[in-house]
């Protein structure tokens, strides 16, 4: 599994359609201060489901849209496609080859993609669980997170090596399980109260 390909729209400081490709093994990105290295990194983020502006380094959602330059009106939305060869089969799902896509306009409203398909965030994050990949992945490391994570609190840190393990999808069944069981306690004791009344 490897990012094959992204392509921006209107992405930050991406005004035009760009694409970038990619091989397996190791890429660098190189170019001057200012130039949208970083913003690469932040639509990776976006596409994956990034909610907080903070994380993309802005103060709203709308800061993602390229807001315009001297000689170049802003645009109305922004779009991230990327690309992921599955041929490993570590995504849970039956094509080699998956193109997540995000789409904002400037109302806030956003839609996401799989495979040119409409569907909901959660349908994102299910994908990825457990590959690493994903918004709380740890495939994306920023500037300075080594230390966040060093420093951070042992129980929010066992997160990451539980991804890293792979039971995450596991945990995340259990407690929905665990939920649905609480549920249902409730609506056998609701069938125990109106058997009560009847009788
Ligand atoms: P450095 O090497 O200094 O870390 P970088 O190459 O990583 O720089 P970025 O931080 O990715 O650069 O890009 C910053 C540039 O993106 C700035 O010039 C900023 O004005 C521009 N930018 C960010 N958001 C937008 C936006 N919504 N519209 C237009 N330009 C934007």
């Amino acid at each position: 599994m490897y990012l094959k390909n992204i392509e921006l729209q209107g992405f930050k400081s991406f005004a035009n359609k760009i694409n970038f490709e990619f091989n397996e093994g190791i890429t660098g990105i190189v170019g001057p201060n200012g130039s949208g290295k970083s913003n690469i990194a932040d639509a990776v983020r976006w596409v994956l489901g990034a909610q907080s502006a903070k994380q993309l380094r802005g103060s709203k959602m709308e800061d993602v849209i390229f807001a315009g330059t001297e000689n170049r009106r802003p645009v109305g939305y922004s779009q991230v496609d990327i690309t992921i060869d599955n041929h490993d089969k570590r995504m849970a799902i039956d094509y080699l080859e998956v193109t997540i896509s995000r789409r904002v306009y400037r109302s806030g409203e956003s839609e996401f993609y799989i495979n040119k398909t409409p569907c909901r965030l959660k349908d994102i994050h299910e994908l990825f669980l457990d590959t690493g990949v994903g918004k709380e992945g740890y495939s994306i490391i920023g500037q300075g997170q080594i230390d966040k994570i060093l420093s951070t609190k042992p129980e929010d840190r066992r997160d990451l090596f539980d991804e890293a393990a792979g039971i995450v999808k596991f945990k995340r069944r259990k407690s929905e399980a665990y939920k649905k069981l609480e549920q249902e306690k409730q609506n056998l004791l609701r069938i125990n109260d109106i058997i009560k009344e009847l009788e």
